[in-house]
């Protein structure tokens, strides 16, 4: 459970850099914001895009784990059968003086009182009831609360709905059991044969009570899950290895060792024989960013109960039928940007001057090579840049010509958007050796390359 309650003047410093650099702007906007909502601007979409990759590319290094896309809406029946329907609930609170709903969890965490994932409503209001003294609106700072009741996180749609009784429709609240109610597909069209994992990125919608923290908790976003499909036999072995590679694979990705930390869940879920969480420390907390879950056989038997479709596969060595169980690895585009943001997030001095940059692994960047004219009114400085440019766009892609206002607030805007190398076309590149600068972002420091050399040079450097 979430505890978001620290300082946030780092928070504050990140969303309004991601709004001023085009990166993420709040949903709705103009017509005054829709809660839990963000659209992303070039930055950020690049951004997003190299997350995907990096976690696409580590599902594809391995031979049994194929990609799926399966579609946001499905029966409503899925979500009865994965238990969503009945148990998939926030316990919700108003406060009588400002009329903000709040999370009576997060309230209670608050002031150090737990309260369990799978607590009723009852318990959750004789707990809350036993400490209404202590808990303050974090809206108003007044302490005065109504009961607490659940309210549901799955979104309700009125898709293929036409008349009374049709049967409800659902957007999904995990991508998850689009991967369980296609693993037969899968099988079916002999793609893979058990152990076999698939993988898939897609928005999930959950309407949660009082969505903050930016990009932390929104009601629609995107998940990153896989499911590992294996006998019961292999299953404690293959989650713990599960459990290494996806610690390693944040690693990879830059993030400070110290940063990251493991957390078992304490009360599992029934069906659950094990269930840990990799928590980053974000600016406001430690908080969850991925959950690697053993789930049994659990999912794919409700589905079958339900859907009446045979899920077991023959083992050849013990002539029976099996159930498969799921390993699961899930974690959030929003929050892994929201990790890449916190980390890279950098305050210095230069030349003098205090500067703002995010210091992204250069294959995270959204921008991975600037390209400038000395001057701007220079023609043959231009024609020289743009010829540079365009040979490093064709070969690197993410790269961006910039001759706007003089070379030092040219390289403060790349630094504010992480732009690991700059490159400027002076008068020697014209007039003696036909080499360029080359800065790096982190130390400032400037290098002459030749321009035959510059694309090799690069391709080390971005890794
Ligand atoms: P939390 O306890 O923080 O609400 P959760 O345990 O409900 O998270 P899961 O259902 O395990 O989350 O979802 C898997 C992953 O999806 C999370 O680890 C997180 O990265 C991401 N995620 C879940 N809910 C949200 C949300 N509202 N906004 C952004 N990302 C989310």
């Amino acid at each position: 459970m979430a505890k978001e309650n620290k300082n946030n003047e780092l928070m504050e410093k990140i969303i309004s850099l991601c709004k001023r650099r085009g990166f993420v702007f709040p949903g709705s906007e103009i017509y005054g914001g829709f809660a839990g909502t963000y659209d992303f601007g070039p930055y950020g979409v690049a951004l997003r895009r190299n997350v995907v990759d990096a976690w696409t590319k580590a599902m594809q290094e391995h031979e049994n784990i194929s990609l799926i896309d399966s579609s946001i809406f499905t029966v409503g029946k899925v979500w009865e059968a994965s238990g969503h329907v009945s148990g998939f609930s926030d316990p919700m609170v108003i406060c009588k003086e400002c009329h903000t709903k709040q999370r009576a969890d997060h309230l209670l965490s608050s002031i150090e009182v737990k309260a369990d994932e799978k607590i009723t409503e009852k318990e959750i209001n004789k707990i809350f009831d036993e400490n209404r003294d202590k808990i303050k609106c974090p809206v108003c700072g007044k302490k005065n609360f109504g009961q607490i009741s659940a309210k549901s996180l799955l979104a309700t749609s009125t898709l293929g709905m036409f008349e009374e009784g049709d049967a409800q429709v659902y957007l999904r609240g995990e991508t998850a059991q689009g991967i369980f109610i296609n693993y037969k597909n899968i099988l079916d069209s002999g793609f893979n044969k058990v152990p076999f994992g698939l993988a898939q990125v897609g928005k999930a919608f959950r309407n949660e009570i009082s969505p903050r923290q930016f990009l932390f908790r929104k009601r629609e976003f995107e998940q990153m899950e896989m499911q590992y499909f294996v006998p019961e036999k292999d299953a404690r072995k293959v989650y713990e290895e599960w459990r290494i590679e996806r610690m390693a694979y944040y690693e990879r990705l830059g993030i400070k060792k110290e940063k990251l930390k493991w957390k078992q869940h304490e009360n599992l879920v029934f069906y659950a024989k094990d269930a840990w969480d990799i928590e980053y420390e974000f600016p406001f907390g430690w908080n969850e960013l991925e959950g690697i879950h053993y789930r049994g056989d659990y999912d794919l038997t409700q589905h079958q109960k339900f859907s009446g479709v045979d899920m077991s596969v023959y083992d050849e060595e013990t002539k029976e039928r099996f159930i498969p169980n799921v390993i699961e690895t899930s974690v959030g585009v929003d929050r892994t940007i929201l990790m890449l943001l916190s980390e890279a997030y950098t305050e210095d001095e230069m030349n003098g001057e205090k500067r703002v940059f995010l210091r992204f692994k250069p294959n995270m960047a959204p921008v991975k090579i600037a390209v400038f004219p000395l001057l701007k009114n220079k023609p043959q400085l231009i024609e020289k840049a743009r010829e540079v440019y365009k040979n490093l766009k064709k070969e690197f892609g993410a790269v961006m010509f910039d001759d706007n206002g003089n070379i030092g607030k040219r390289y403060r805007r790349q630094d504010e958007i992480g732009t690991p190398f700059c490159v400027t076309v002076d008068f020697d590149t014209i007039e003696k050796d036909d080499t360029v600068t080359v800065r790096d972002r982190d130390s400032g420091k400037q290098e002459r390359i030749k321009i035959e050399e510059l694309v090799n040079y690069l391709k080390n450097k971005l890794g």
